[in-house]
């Protein structure tokens, strides 16, 4: 007998069909004789379209009441889950964040999970055989006693934190891909599914573009070192051998237990960049705290930078990215700082995308990223700003160019299936 975790995305439940599809996932693990959490997003585009009708009511809005609206679409899923099991004659109920309680900080839209109290629901486990079906993406904050929700994509964190507070055996994560795979699938139709990913690899992705997992959730696994198992709803509960070990699917795990360590392991891409260069700032001490200072000030997130030494002593170029969705603040942001920096113009695009190659086995090769260089010139394909760190390097290309990018570095790096 194990503990699970079942989680099961927006898409897979999508209506009353999948979520009976759903069901008969869980009954397969009940009666196999496992305790089960089950964690549910919204029906696919729910929340979109929650999100649409808090910013159409006042495009400024109290975010206390934002999370009020769009952690609904998580309270409908878990109670029509639960509905179809017991209807199944499996013994469930929903649970709330608020009901558990999952207390969060009260960063309204984006808050973190503190705490989550296991012990009711191992009690009932044990005592009634129950299956707890949790609305994933929300909680509460204790000091206000109101509803938050945990980000974009928020339901794989709770998935992780609730296993590791009940201490499962594993988290089993159902998406609309049967794995983690060396790319975006729907990107790269050669990629291929990873048997195991790393941890720290898998917040490389995560946090570099790939949304099959929130970056939140893979932090919290590697912290509390959960078994997460990446697999497809979309499989018929049918064909799964209540025997077999190994279903399809990725495990993220411990770097120790991977025996076969690849140069690359995968490429994620995020079009969600802009790109600012400030032309002929002054070359002096100071000037760096007076550009990024009131950025950080105003709550936006500066990645890539990338700063020349001055040819002549005086002035140089800074160029840095921002997310998309705060370019236009950004600028507002510099313009107001333009005597105290005392640059000459400011330039910039936000069609742009970071592509980015990661893997654990860079840290013992030397010249991976120079192979990528020359592949894109190849191509004809202009970078525009590079980083690199221990496992990963990112480039800063044309938006136009993403998939040509992904698709010759996953060839190049001798990924495709
Ligand atoms: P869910 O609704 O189940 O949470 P998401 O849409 O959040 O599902 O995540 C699954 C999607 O992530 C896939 O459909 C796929 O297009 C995308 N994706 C991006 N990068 C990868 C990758 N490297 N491996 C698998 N899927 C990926
Ligand atoms: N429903 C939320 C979202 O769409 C949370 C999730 O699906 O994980 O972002
Ligand atoms: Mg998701």
């Amino acid at each position: 007998m194990a503990r699970l975790v079942m989680k099961f995305g927006g898409t897979s439940v999508a209506d009353i069909d999948r979520i009976r599809n759903v069901a008969r996932h869980v009954k397969r693990e009940v009666d196999a004789g496992h305790e089960v959490a089950v964690v549910v997003s919204a029906m696919a585009g729910t929340t979109d379209q929650l999100v649409a009708w808090a910013r159409e009511a006042a495009p400024l809005h109290d975010t206390r009441e934002f999370d009020a609206v769009v952690a609904s679409g998580e309270q409908v899923t878990a109670g029509l889950l639960a509905i179809v099991l017991e209807g199944i004659g499996v013994n469930a109920r929903s649970w709330q964040g608020w009901q558990l309680p999952i207390l969060t900080s009260n960063v309204h839209g984006s808050a973190r999970i503190e705490d989550i109290s296991g012990e009711e629901l191992i009690r009932r486990f044990r005592e009634q055989k129950q299956v707890a079906v949790i609305a994933g993406f929300q909680g509460l904050h204790k000091g206000t006693g109101r509803i938050t929700t945990l980000g974009r994509g928020g339901s794989d964190t709770s998935a992780v934190a609730i296993a590791a507070a009940i201490h499962a055996d594993r988290c089993d994560i159902y998406t609309d891909v049967d794995g983690v795979y060396t790319s975006d699938p729907r990107v790269v139709p050669r990629a291929k599914r990873l048997d195991k990913i790393a941890f720290e690899e898998m917040l490389e992705l995560a946090s570099l573009g790939a949304k099959v997992m929130q970056v939140r959730s893979v932090e919290l696994g590697m912290v509390h070192n959960v078994r997460i198992f990446v697999r497809s709803s979309f499989e018929k509960p049918e064909d799964i051998d209540p025997m077999s070990n190994h279903p399809p699917g990725t495990m993220i795990c411990d770097e120790s237990e991977i025996m076969e360590q690849q140069v690359v392991t995968g490429i994620a891409f995020s079009k969600d960049e802009a790109q600012i260069s400030i032309r002929h700032v002054p070359d002096k001490p100071g000037v760096a705290a007076a550009i990024f200072g009131p950025l950080a000030e105003a709550g936006i997130n500066v990645d890539m930078i990338v700063q020349n030494v001055s040819a002549d002593g005086a002035t140089t170029d800074l160029t840095f990215t921002v997310p998309a969705a705060d370019y236009d603040r950004a600028n507002g942001v510099l313009v107001k700082s333009k005597d105290a920096i005392g640059y000459d113009h400011i330039d910039g695009s936000s069609d742009v995308a970071k592509v980015s190659v990661i893997g654990i086995g860079m840290r013992s090769h030397a010249g991976v990223a120079a192979q990528a260089f020359k592949a894109l010139a190849e191509r004809q394909i202009n970078i525009r700003a590079i980083t690199t760190s221990e496992i990963k390097f990112s480039l800063l290309i044309d938006a136009a160019y993403t998939e040509l990018a992904v698709r010759t570095l996953h060839s190049l790096y001798g990924l495709d299936k």
